[in-house]
C-alpha cells in the first residue's frame, strides 16, 4: 500500500502555516535527511524525495491553493464529504482514500493537476507520463580565489540518465515490443471508485505504452540509470558562503522524454590558509623581523591572483599595524575591494651573548629602561 502522503505532515506544519514557516521546516528536513548526508542510510534518498515534493507543492502560492481544495474535496480522506454531514461516505462513492494513493507516483504535481482535471472533467495536458525532471540541489566547494575573483571548476553530479543500451525504452536490444496489455497502449490506467476516475502512468510498461519482450540488462527494464555526470560551472566573481547558482536542464532527466530539471548549486568557500574575506576586502598577515620593523624595509606580498605586489614598510612600523593595497580585494560588479596586509613582528627568543651587549647598548642610547 502507497504510504499516506499529506504535505502538511511530511513538512510536520500546520494547515495554516506560513510560507516562511513551510520554507523553514522544509529547510530543516532536507539538511536532516540529504542523500549526501545520509549514504549509509537508503531510506532517507526516498525521505528527501518526499520532502522536495510537499516542497515544491506548498512553497508555490497556487499549486498549495489547489492542493488544500483536492484535500477539502475529499479526495485524500474520503472524509470530506462525510464530515460536511449527509453526504456519501468514501465508500459508497465519495471521496477516494487517503491510503490508496501515492503522489509520487503519480509524478508530483504533474500527477497532482492530472488528477485535479480528472475530477473536475478538464482536459489532460500532457501525453502518457512525462513529467519534467525535479530541480535537485548540490553542495559544491570553492577555494577563496575562486568565490572572490569567479572562475570555473569541475563539479560531479549524479543525475538519471536514459540508459545506453536501450536509449531509455527498458528493452533488451533484439526484443521486440508489443502493446501493453494493461493500458492498451495509452501509458495510463484508470483507478477510483464511485464518481471518480483517476488516471496515472501505467504500472506494467511504466507509462510507455508498449513492453519488450526481454529486458534491458543494463538498467532491468527501467530506463534510466543514475551516472555520475562532470559539469564544469562557472563561477560568478564576488561568490560568497551560501551564494546559489541555477543551470536549468543539467538536473535529473524528466520521465517519457519530458525536459530535464535544474540543478541549484549552493556554493561554500573553503577557509584560505593565507587569506580570509571581509566583505569586499580580503586580509592577510605578514610578519617581519625586528630589523625591518625599526629600519623600514620592501616587502613582497601575495595577492589573490597569486601576482606580487611590493609593500613598502616604513622605518618604526609597529606589530598589528595594517596597510592597505589597493584594488586586490574581492571583485564584485566590476569593482574590487582592497587587500589589507597585517603586520606581526618577530621578536628573536634567544639572542648570543654579542647580540644581547648590542641591545643592551643600544637601550642605553635610547634612555630605555632594562
Ligand atoms: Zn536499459
Ligand atoms: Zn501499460
Amino acid at each position: 500500500m502507497a504510504p499516506q502522503k499529506d504535505y502538511y505532515q511530511v513538512l510536520g506544519v500546520a494547515d495554516n502555516a506560513t510560507p516562511e514557516q513551510i520554507k523553514r521546516a522544509y529547510r530543516r528536513l532536507a539538511k536532516k535527511y540529504h542523500p549526501d548526508a545520509n549514504l549509509d542510510d537508503k531510506t532517507s534518498g526516498a525521505k528527501f524525495k518526499e520532502l522536495s515534493e510537499a516542497n515544491s507543492v506548498l512553497s508555490d502560492a497556487a499549486k498549495r491553493k489547489q492542493y488544500d481544495q483536492l484535500k477539502k474535496y475529499g479526495a485524500f480522506t474520503g472524509g470530506g464529504a462525510r464530515r460536511s454531514g449527509g453526504g456519501p461516505s468514501a465508500q459508497q462513492g465519495g471521496g477516494m482514500r487517503f491510503e490508496e494513493m501515492d503522489l509520487g507516483d503519480m509524478g508530483g504535481i504533474g500527477g497532482l493537476g492530472d488528477l485535479f482535471s480528472s475530477i473536475f472533467g478538464g482536459e489532460r495536458k500532457r501525453r502518457g507520463g512525462a513529467e519534467r525532471g525535479e530541480s535537485v540541489e548540490t553542495v559544491v566547494s570553492i577555494p577563496l580565489r575562486v568565490a572572490a575573483l569567479g572562475g570555473k571548476v569541475p563539479i560531479i553530479v549524479p543525475v538519471t540518465e536514459a540508459c545506453p543500451t536501450c536509449g531509455g525504452t527498458g528493452a533488451a536490444p533484439g526484443a521486440t515490443l508489443a502493446i501493453c496489455g494493461e493500458c492498451h497502449g495509452t501509458g495510463n490506467v484508470s483507478f477510483g471508485q464511485g464518481g471518480f476516475s483517476v488516471k496515472r502512468p501505467c504500472p506494467a510498461c511504466r507509462g510507455r505504452g508498449r513492453v519488450a519482450s526481454q529486458r534491458c540488462g543494463t538498467c532491468a527494464g527501467a530506463g534510466d540509470v543514475r551516472v555520475e555526470k562532470r559539469v564544469m560551472i562557472t563561477v560568478p566573481p564576488g561568490t560568497d558562503n551560501g551564494s546559489k547558482i541555477r543551470l536549468k536542464g543539467q538536473g535529473p532527466r524528466g520521465s517519457g522524454g519530458a525536459e530535464a530539471g535544474d540543478l541549484v548549486v549552493n556554493f561554500q568557500v573553503e577557509p584560505d590558509r593565507f587569506f580570509s574575506r571581509e566583505g569586499m576586502d580580503v586580509s592577510c598577515a605578514v610578519t617581519i623581523n625586528v630589523a625591518q620593523a625599526i629600519l623600514g624595509t620592501k616587502l613582497k606580498v601575495r595577492t589573490l591572483d597569486g601576482k606580487h605586489v611590493v609593500l613598502r614598510i616604513p622605518p618604526g612600523t609597529q606589530p598589528g599595524r595594517k596597510f592597505r593595497i589597493k584594488g586586490q580585494g574581492v571583485e564584485k560588479g566590476g569593482v574590487r575591494g582592497d587587500q589589507l596586509v597585517e603586520i606581526g613582528v618577530d621578536i628573536p627568543a634567544k639572542l648570543t651573548e654579542e647580540q644581547e651587549a648590542f641591545v643592551r647598548k643600544f637601550a642605553e642610547a635610547a634612555g630605555l629602561k632594562h
